[in-house]
């Protein structure tokens, strides 16, 4: 372990809190596929891949239905520990369709008003007994998103900060994931208000720029990081598109270029990806520049594919062959 480390374990505990929804993608005129996909589920899928000795649990609740039982299945064969997801007595999983124009533009639309993870905490909430040392489950690092409170009423989020802030005083990580969706806030004050609550207990936080510009009127990238980091976060990454990665760490900024692809299938999940990514090397001992890296690597594979969730092996092996030409174009990025 080197001072940069972020824990001192060789097989951490992570614990991913948010929504995971059924997906319905076109296969061709009249014919969808379905696949399971949400933002923290994605990082969790991507997390796990990239470190196997990680264990990796959802925490989020689904129904009793044919979905959630499959979405559970899923799970489980991605290695991800489902023993700490709550079954709704009678809601399911949220849906979402995917529609792409002639032009190839795509648009979302969305069921899950009434999904049951939108209920996961009064859910947990009901299975403590006050006797647990903690109310969330033991872990080194947990990880949620803007999405993940935007879900829960106002109750659920005060008791999951509370829970969080205890979390934190036992010595667990904190890591943070702003992505704003308009459409999930009652108004972008209440949006900001939470938003700057969740990076306040963040110890590592991805933030993107047209977020804080919507969110916060912030001006660049250095404002971003800068407030961020006066927030309390010491592990800013800051991320957009292709542009290059910039990494604010002990007071420190790490710069990491990005190569465009070439050919974009789909920039789905491209986000998700890169923080699981991310994570994986930093709970694996890599330092911050290493963990962009990979990120960045573990995005620019997802996007040459359809889909969320890239199917294995395909994955790791088109991983496998962007670090091998990286390798060859630029062996001197180690540390
Ligand atoms: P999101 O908006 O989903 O949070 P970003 O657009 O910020 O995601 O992209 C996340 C990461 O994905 C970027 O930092 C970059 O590493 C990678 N990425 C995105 N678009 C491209 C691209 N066209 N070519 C190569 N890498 C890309």
């Amino acid at each position: 372990m080197t001072a940069d480390s972020l824990l001192n374990t060789t097989m951490p505990r992570c614990l991913l809190a948010g929504e995971v929804m059924v997906e319905l993608s076109r296969a061709e005129p009249g014919l969808f596929r379905q696949s399971f996909a949400g933002d923290v589920y994605n990082t969790a899928v991507y997390l796990k891949r990239c470190l196997p000795a990680c264990e990796v649990s959802m925490l989020t609740a689904v129904g009793r239905d044919p979905f959630s039982v499959a979405m559970k299945q899923a799970m489980v064969e991605e290695g991800i520990n489902t023993g700490f997801i709550l079954t709704h007595p009678g809601k399911g999983p949220g849906l979402y369709a995917i529609h792409t124009d002639a032009s190839g533009e795509r648009s979302f639309q969305y069921w899950r008003n009434d999904a049951a993870a939108r209920e996961w905490v009064t859910l947990w909430q009901q299975t403590l007994t006050g006797s647990e040392p903690s109310p969330l489950p033991q872990a080194d690092l947990i990880y949620l998103s803007g999405i993940t409170l935007a879900v829960l009423d106002e109750t659920q989020r005060a008791l999951l900060f509370d829970w969080l802030h205890q979390a934190r005083e036992s010595g667990t990580r904190v890591a943070f994931d702003p992505n704003y969706r308009p459409q999930l806030w009652a108004s972008v004050d209440e949006a900001a208000v939470w938003t700057r609550r969740a990076y306040r207990i963040a110890d590592i936080a991805f933030p993107g720029m047209d977020e804080h510009k919507l969110l916060f009127g912030h001006k660049d990238c250095f404002d971003v990081m800068d407030i961020v980091a006066g927030w309390g976060v010491k592990e800013v990454v800051a991320k957009n598109g292709t542009d290059q990665i910039r990494v604010l760490f002990n007071e420190t900024m790490v710069t990491i270029p990005v190569t465009p692809v070439a050919h974009v299938v789909d920039t789905t999940s491209a986000g998700d990806g890169f923080t699981g990514g991310y994570l994986a090397a930093r709970l694996d001992g890599k330092s911050v520049r290493q963990a962009a890296q990979q990120g960045a690597d573990v995005a620019a594979t997802i996007i040459r594919f359809p889909g969320a969730i890239v199917p294995e092996p395909a994955f790791t092996e088109a991983l496998n062959r962007l670090r091998d030409t990286e390798t060859t174009a630029r062996p001197e990025t180690a540390g």
